[in-house]
C-alpha cells in the first residue's frame, strides 16, 4: 500500500496538482455527512485529496478590475484540470484493481436533501478531506489555504476502495491565517461572520473556521446577480446594483427578483455551467474571499486595497465591463433609458 499511496499522490502532482494527501474512513470518522466516503462508494476505504493552483498573475488584474477574462478562464481551466486529475487517478486505481470514484471539482450537489440540489450539499466535501489529509488548513474564511498558494486553489478528490495510507494534517502552528479579516472585508454579501466559529471533529482532531451566514448571500453576490458594495464605493465584477439586504432571509427573495434582469444582460465570452443557475450558466464575478488570501500579509493588504480603490463595474452597450468611479457610474446609469437601466438597478 505504501507504493500505491505514493504513486496515487505522485499522479496527482504530475498531472497539475501542487500538493496531495490521503484521508481515510478512520481519519474522517465523526465528521459531517459530507465526509462519509461510502455515500459515493459503499466499499470506500480512503480518498486522495489534492489542490490545483490558480495562476497568481491574474489575481491583481482581477482586483483592480482591469482584466476579468484572464482569471475567469484560468478558473475554468483549473476546475477542468482538477476534475481531469480525478478521472485519471480513479482510472489508474481501477486498473490496479481498486474500485474508485472520481469527483468533479465543483457544481456537484446531493439530490436527496430537503430542497434537493438547492441545498448545495456536495456528495463529498473536498475541503474536509483536504484539511484532514494535510493538503491545506482552514482559514477563518472556511476556505482551504495551502502553504504556497494561499486560498487560490481548486480542490479535487478521488474516493477508492484501496486502503491507502493516511497523511497527517498540517500542524496548527504552520497555519498562516492570522485573523486579518480581509476575507470578510472583501465580501460584499456579509456571508462570513468573522466572530463566531464552527468546529468539526475528523478522526479525533478538531478543525475550526468562521461561522457562515445563509448561503443565499454568496449565491446572490458571487452568482453575479448584484455586486455593488453597500458603501456604493466598490463592486465585484458584476454590473448589478441591486440592494444587498441585511437579513439572511431576505437574500433569496432578492435573488429571485433579479433573475429576469440577470438573464437579459449581455454575457461575457467565458461562462461556467451550473444547473442551479437560471439558464444553467454563471459568470464568475467574485471569489474575493478566496483570491484575497495569500500567505504574505502585505500581498493580502495590497489586493484588498486594489479591490476597494478600483471603483465600480458598469456594463457598456456592447457587453464589455468597465471600472469607473462611483460618481461616473451614477452618471452613466442615470443616462440609460429605463429599460436598460432596469437590467442593473431597481427603477
Ligand atoms: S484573509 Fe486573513 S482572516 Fe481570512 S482566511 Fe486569509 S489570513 Fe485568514
Ligand atoms: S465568493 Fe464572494 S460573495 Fe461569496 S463568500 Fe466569497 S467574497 Fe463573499
Amino acid at each position: 500500500m505504501e507504493k500505491i499511496t505514493r504513486r496515487a499522490k505522485n499522479l496527482a502532482i504530475c498531472y497539475g496538482a501542487s500538493v496531495a494527501g490521503i484521508a481515510t474512513t478512520e481519519t474522517l470518522k465523526g465528521g459531517p455527512p459530507s465526509t462519509d466516503l461510502t455515500y459515493v462508494l459503499p466499499g470506500a476505504k480512503s480518498a486522495v485529496s489534492f489542490a490545483v493552483p490558480l495562476d497568481q498573475n491574474h489575481v491583481e488584474p482581477w482586483f483592480n478590475k482591469q482584466n476579468h477574462e484572464a482569471h475567469f478562464r484560468n478558473n475554468i481551466q483549473a476546475n477542468v484540470i482538477a476534475s481531469g486529475i480525478s478521472l485519471e487517478l480513479a482510472n489508474y486505481l481501477e486498473q490496479k484493481g481498486y474500485p474508485s470514484i472520481p469527483l468533479t471539482a465543483n457544481t456537484a450537489y446531493r439530490s436527496d436533501t430537503q430542497n434537493g440540489r438547492y441545498d448545495e450539499k456536495p456528495p463529498i466535501s473536498h475541503r474536509y478531506l483536504a484539511v484532514r489529509s494535510g493538503v491545506g488548513f482552514f482559514g477563518l474564511s472556511g476556505n482551504v489555504l495551502t502553504k504556497t498558494d494561499g486560498a487560490a486553489i481548486i480542490l479535487g478528490s478521488v474516493v477508492t476502495e484501496a486502503e491507502l495510507i493516511a497523511t497527517e494534517p498540517i500542524p496548527a502552528e504552520d497555519n498562516y491565517c492570522d485573523n486579518c479579516l480581509l476575507c470578510k472585508a472583501a465580501c460584499a454579501s456579509g456571508y462570513i461572520d468573522g466572530e463566531q466559529r464552527v468546529t468539526v471533529t475528523l478522526g479525533g482532531l478538531e478543525f475550526s473556521y468562521s461561522k457562515k451566514h445563509n448561503h443565499s448571500r454568496c449565491d446572490y453576490v458571487c452568482g453575479g446577480f448584484t455586486g455593488l458594495h453597500k458603501s456604493g464605493k466598490w463592486s465585484t465584477w458584476s454590473p448589478g446594483r441591486f440592494p444587498i439586504p441585511d437579513k439572511d432571509e431576505d437574500f433569496y427573495p432578492a435573488l429571485l427578483k433579479t433573475v429576469g434582469p440577470y438573464l437579459r444582460r449581455p454575457r461575457t465570452e467565458s461562462t461556467l455551467f451550473n444547473v442551479l443557475m437560471p439558464g444553467d450558466k454563471v459568470e464568475l464575478t467574485c471569489g474575493n474571499c478566496q483570491l484575497v488570501c495569500h500567505p504574505d500579509k502585505d500581498v493580502r493588504k495590497r489586493r484588498y486595497k486594489l479591490l476597494v480603490e478600483s471603483g465600480v463595474i458598469i456594463q457598456n452597450p456592447d457587453g464589455s465591463r468597465e471600472a469607473v468611479s462611483p460618481e461616473e457610474a451614477e452618471r452613466k446609469i442615470g443616462a440609460m433609458d429605463p429599460e436598460t437601466r432596469a437590467l442593473y438597478e431597481k427603477v
